[in-house]
């Protein structure tokens, strides 16, 4: 590919590693259900492929379940969790829309949790909410992602699950965007369900999964074959599985990236006029989400794009929609949520991509000024 590609939260390149995997298990056949040969060589790809991502994500590989990506785990621990009694969700507002967008569609009742200017989750409010927590909303669910997609803002999660158990309440955590990146060990973080999606971490898109602890119960949400464990019916999609622990392997053998890179970058723009936003927050060292105050989000992507670097306006998945993102209205950006693009790097990025995305915006931005100063007023 051409151009410099910073759109890791969107989804990010597949690394080798996985498409070695991926080209492998997709020239082997078999299906794991069958008992012969070819079925126990592809049952053993996708056991193997299980103990690696109950590295990634803590906890027992028999408590790993394979889904289609990140949206249809976050959707099986909320329809589990209706399933089984919760009556009412308490959702950050700053969740992704396959978490939004399920509990709404799920038939419970759906709070907000909010969250402060740099875009973290108030606990205080939490704990508040819960205390007057009502017997008939049934038992207490909570869902708070690891860091978000949009300002790569890291969520205070492992003080969110001690407020939860305290309610005996169903924490769900979304680690889509931090798997790979962060520490997203379920137990470590306290969390009773953890969703993870293989093509942010270098693996295929469409192939994710879904960890639970004791405190949980899932729910069939497809049904058919007795697959994973009888928990998600229809046959394994054996490459992408094995693609997805082969991406996973490789990102937990890697070092943090650190963040020396994004915020040499930030300190530049900044002295231009640019709002970093989330800056007073822990956020994911290869994210960084920025506004120009009065340079719309979608001209500075496509000019961007003209100079060959790519980058996306808010949240990929939103972008295209002129409705401002639900993240950064959150924060209570207002205007300048209409000027903030998202920058994101991972595995195969360099310090140059990032130099010449800053010199792109700066040209970008210049650019922007002097045909606004040109303009005479109103
Ligand atoms: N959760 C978060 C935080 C995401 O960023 C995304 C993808 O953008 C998803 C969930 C959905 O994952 P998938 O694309 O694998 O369905």
């Amino acid at each position: 590919m051409s151009g410099v590609y910073l759109d890791y939260n969107a989804t990010a390149p597949m690394r080798p590693e996985a498409l070695e995997a991926m080209t492998g298990a997709l020239a082997q056949v078999g299906n794991p259900s069958s008992v012969h040969t070819a079925g126990r060589a592809a049952r053993a790809l996708v056991e193997q492929a299980r103990t690696d991502i109950a590295a990634l994500v803590g906890g027992p590989a028999s408590t790993v379940v394979f889904t289609s990506g990140g949206t249809e785990a976050n959707a099986l621990a909320i329809d589990s969790a209706v399933a089984t009694g919760a009556r009412r969700l308490i959702v950050s507002a700053i969740e992704h829309d396959s978490v939004l967008e399920t509990a709404k569609a799920s038939g419970a009742a759906v709070e907000l949790m909010p969250v402060n200017e740099n875009g973290v989750a108030d606990l205080a409010w939490l704990k508040a909410r819960l205390t007057e927590w009502k017997p008939e909303d049934g038992r207490p669910f909570v869902a708070l992602m690891l860091a978000n997609n949009e300002t790569g803002v890291i969520q205070p999660v492992l003080e969110a699950s001690e407020i939860v158990r305290a309610a005996d309440g169903w924490l769900h955590v979304d680690a889509v965007q931090a798997a790979g990146r962060l520490l997203t060990d379920s137990r470590a973080l306290g969390a009773d369900t953890l969703a993870v999606s293989a093509h942010k971490l270098g693996g295929p898109q469409g192939v994710g999964a879904l960890t639970f602890g004791p405190r949980a119960t899932l729910v069939r949400g497809q049904h058919g074959g007795g697959q994973e464990r009888g928990r998600r019916a229809g046959t394994e999609n054996v490459a992408g599985i094995a693609a997805f622990a082969a991406a996973a392997r490789a990102a937990l053998s890697e070092p943090e990236l650190k963040p020396a890179w994004r915020d040499a970058v930030a300190a530049r723009l900044k002295a231009e006029g640019a709002v970093i936003i989330g800056e007073g927050a822990p956020r994911l060292a290869n994210t960084l989400c920025v506004a120009a105050p009065g340079h719309d989000a979608a001209l500075q992507v496509m000019s961007l794009d003209l100079a060959g670097v790519m980058v996306s306006a808010g949240s990929a998945c939103s972008s295209g929609k002129v409705k401002p993102s639900h993240v950064l209205t959150a924060m209570g950006l207002g205007e300048v949520a209409a000027c903030a693009i998202r920058v994101s790097g991972g595995w195969a990025t360099t310090e140059d991509d990032w130099k010449t995305f800053t010199e792109a915006w700066l040209k970008a931005y210049a650019h922007h000024r002097q045909r606004h100063a040109a303009q005479p007023a109103a």
